[in-house]
């Protein structure tokens, strides 16, 4: 064909569309139990419950899988293939952290009658989008003695829920009309609301911090020192829904990047005895730059093929060198009623099949990797020769801002690596919109990927 052409999946791929559908299914299953990092390697972890837990230093037989839990917010997981270690990996890796509300050290405190929990945010948020709807907590809280409690509150029916407060249209305008768009709502705005019920016999001088500090010690027996070294991250309490009249989208929170996650997780757990040695990186921090013992900004990776390859033999250098990554994030899908963000003949669009970025970056492809024309073109043989619809897109127009994923770090250890993901409307917003399609799509792409000769 002379001409490329992508075109909506719905105007030919029919013989698909159940299959589809029904992983769509299992995809709003996860995305609405895993609405942390933790909740998603632990949904992982479930996913691939015939792999066991990595041993350092151990010799694996082709077929075997493993995985590393690295402190239960990233998870890297390994399928042994039948070719050496020095043939190269196939590595998807996405990102399983979402923008969020996470509380501040001090967090709770009462004020004119009302109790508050403080938040700090997390990743690139437009914070007038978190006020006004229902939160849930969501934490870990670990006791001097070391155990872990788990917190989960506002995500039940019935179950209470938190937010943050805005001010009402009718006093706005003097406290809010001259703000920028990222003051509208300030950091230091943010404080959710927790509890308003002033216990009556206590000796403590905030009666309602108190009210609230109860709560949380009769039903989880915990405290509020036990609450400064804890992790608690507040997110939309929204369960994920079919969109639009004829369901073909997905509305939920999070997706950036779970979606991406899920379809690796899955098409490496459909994926039996791989040529090639495959592995699947869940990654933390990314949305804050990939920094940390948990984030794709670390050893973590060449430090697991530099053991994989003392007890199975192989150069790490020669093996990294060889090995072809999938860096498996969204793209911003474009949209129609802001398309002056965008460049139309470069955007990617919901239901048109898996986008492909060459390069991420900003302005003169800074802060990215950029993936070879010789790798890029056998990607698009393998998707093509598997039927697999893809896109081609850059993240808006050149000087309108930009952003970037995991993939730099992962070039940098000398893989070929491109981006490969689903475009998202309302990406970081608390919900936010995946084309169904697409997202299977994804899964069928990660599954040629891990088999592809
Ligand atoms: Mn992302
Ligand atoms: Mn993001």
């Amino acid at each position: 064909m002379l001409f490329h052409r992508s075109d909506n999946v719905y105007f030919k791929r029919d013989d698909k569309l159940d299959e589809a559908r029904a992983f769509g299914a299992d995809y709003i299953g996860f995305i609405g139990a895993a609405k942390t990092e933790r909740e998603a390697c632990e949904c992982a972890i479930e996913i691939l419950k015939d792999a066991s837990e990595y041993e350092y230093g151990k010799k694996y037989e082709s077929g075997d899988m493993v995985y590393i839990n690295n402190r239960n917010k990233s998870l890297v997981a390994i399928k042994f293939g039948t070719r050496p270690l020095n043939d190269g990996l196939r590595i998807i890796a996405s990102h399983v952290d979402s923008p969020r509300l996470d509380t501040k050290p001090n967090p709770v405190y009462e004020e004119n009658g009302l109790a508050f929990i403080k938040s700090h945010y997390y990743g690139g948020i437009k914070k007038y989008q978190w006020t006004a709807i229902p939160l849930a907590m969501h934490g870990t809280v670990v006791l001097k003695d070391g155990t872990a409690v788990k917190i989960t509150i506002g995500e039940g029916d019935d179950d209470k829920c938190f937010c943050a407060t805005d001010i009402l249209p009718h006093l706005a305008y003097k406290i809010q009309g001259d703000r920028k768009e990222s003051e509208v709502i300030k950091g230091e705005e943010l404080n959710i609301l927790s509890a308003s019920i002033p216990e009556k016999d206590t000796e403590y001088k905030d009666p309602v911090k108190f009210t609230l500090m109860k709560y949380l010690w009769e039903n989880y027996g915990v405290t509020e020192d036990d609450l400064i070294t804890s992790e608690i991250e507040f997110v939309p309490a929204f369960k994920p829904r079919y969109l639009g009249i004829d369901g073909s989208m997905i509305g939920a929170y999070g997706q950036d990047d779970r979606v991406c996650a899920y379809a690796a997780i899955r098409a490496f757990a459909a994926t039996e005895n791989p040529e090639y040695t495959t592995m699947v990186v869940l990654a933390d921090r990314e949305e804050i730059g990939s920094e940390g013992n948990t984030g794709l900004n670390s050893n973590l990776i060449s430090n697991i093929v530099a053991d994989m390859c003392r007890a199975n033999g192989g150069y790490p250098d020669l093996v990294l060198t060889r090995t072809k990554c999938f860096s498996s994030d969204v793209s911003a899908a474009f949209d129609p009623t802001f398309a002056g963000a965008y460049e139309v003949r470069n955007a990617s669009k919901i239901n048109y099949g898996v986008s492909i970025e060459k390069y991420t970056g900003a302005r003169g492809k800074s802060g990215t990797s950029e993936a070879t024309a010789e790798y890029y073109a056998w990607v698009r043989s393998v998707l093509d020769g598997n039927h697999v619809p893809w896109q081609a897109d850059e993240l808006g127009k050149i000087d309108e801002g930009g952003g970037g994923t995991v993939a730099k770090f992962i070039a940098a250890l000398g893989a070929d690596v491109i981006d490969i993901g689903v475009p998202v409307l309302s990406m970081h917003a608390p919900f936010e919109v995946t084309g169904l399609y697409d997202v299977f799509a994804l899964y069928e792409a990660d599954k040629a990927f891990i088999q592809a000769e």
